[in-house]
């Protein structure tokens, strides 16, 4: 039997206690929505524990980053409290394998934009919107039990292109808005030996975490960005492989007083 997948499910959790509109429809976080989601679809597949940024070190001590395999991300509002040693630290297990899920507004986390090396900018709207979300990466695990080419929210915040971000190495959704935008919706990228998939759906007022497509998303992106089991580990140094492993023919002087040590 495979071990189960440990999830953390972050959030920034303030929202939640300032608004009383986001506090109806989430009144124990956004975070304990997305964990009750996985639990619901992935039950014995994972273990799910949550994290939020007022706890110490946003929850997120070695500890716990070290038993996690997939990292869910909601933050909005307080990206610049997050320290940059925890961003640091979560990038760095991302190289290394650890799974990350980043959503809706997180693409202003600073962990998102230090491991896409952009600023990650957006055009947006607050105007409760249809959004269409289309699936294009026909037979992809993220699409799993999706049963139409698109689903829609009745209501959203728009996220509209140019998304500054690099080139997705998977375009799994794309976004059409009522207001006549579009926007790349589910893009997986892949750093070091770690996958990361942004998935923008999740405005703090509408209740997009309780939509069955929306979680099922989720679930099928928890499976899919998690570690593969003994594959080859994340390299965390270049060591000087000086002795060929065959013979080389060249005569070519090579000047070592250039190497670094
Ligand atoms: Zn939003």
């Amino acid at each position: 039997m495979t071990e189960p997948i440990r999830v953390t499910v972050w959030n920034e959790f303030r929202h939640e206690k300032k608004s009383e509109a986001v506090k109806k429809i989430y009144p124990d976080g956004i975070h304990a929505v997305i964990a009750a989601g996985l639990r619901e679809l992935l039950g014995k597949q994972v273990t799910v524990q949550t994290a939020t940024l007022d706890e110490p070190e946003h929850g997120l001590t070695d500890e716990v980053l070290a038993n996690t395999d997939v990292l869910t991300w909601w933050g909005h509002c307080a990206h610049r409290d997050v320290a940059d040693s925890v961003v640091d630290k979560v990038a760095a297990r991302v190289l290394e394998g650890m799974g990350l899920i980043v959503l809706h507004s997180g693409h202003y986390a600073k962990v998102f934009k230090k491991l896409m090396g952009t600023g990650c900018h957006l055009y947006w709207r607050e105007a409760a919107e249809r959004e269409r979300i289309w699936t294009i990466a026909q037979g992809h695990p993220i699409t799993e039990g999706l049963e139409k080419d698109y689903f829609e929210l009745e209501h959203t915040e728009m996220y509209g292109e140019p998304f500054d971000i690099p080139q997705p190495d998977e375009l799994v959704f794309i976004s059409w808005f009522e207001g006549g935008d579009v926007f790349r919706s589910g893009c997986v990228f892949r750093r070091g030996a770690g996958r990361i998939f942004y998935f923008r759906p999740g405005h703090e007022t509408f209740p997009i975490y309780y939509d069955a497509n929306v979680r099922r998303i989720i679930a099928n992106a928890t499976r899919y960005v998690a570690p593969v089991a003994n594959a080859y580990p994340y390299r965390k140094n270049s060591p000087n492989r000086k002795e060929p492993l065959s013979p080389i023919a060249s005569r070519h002087k090579v000047d070592e007083s250039l190497h670094r040590t």
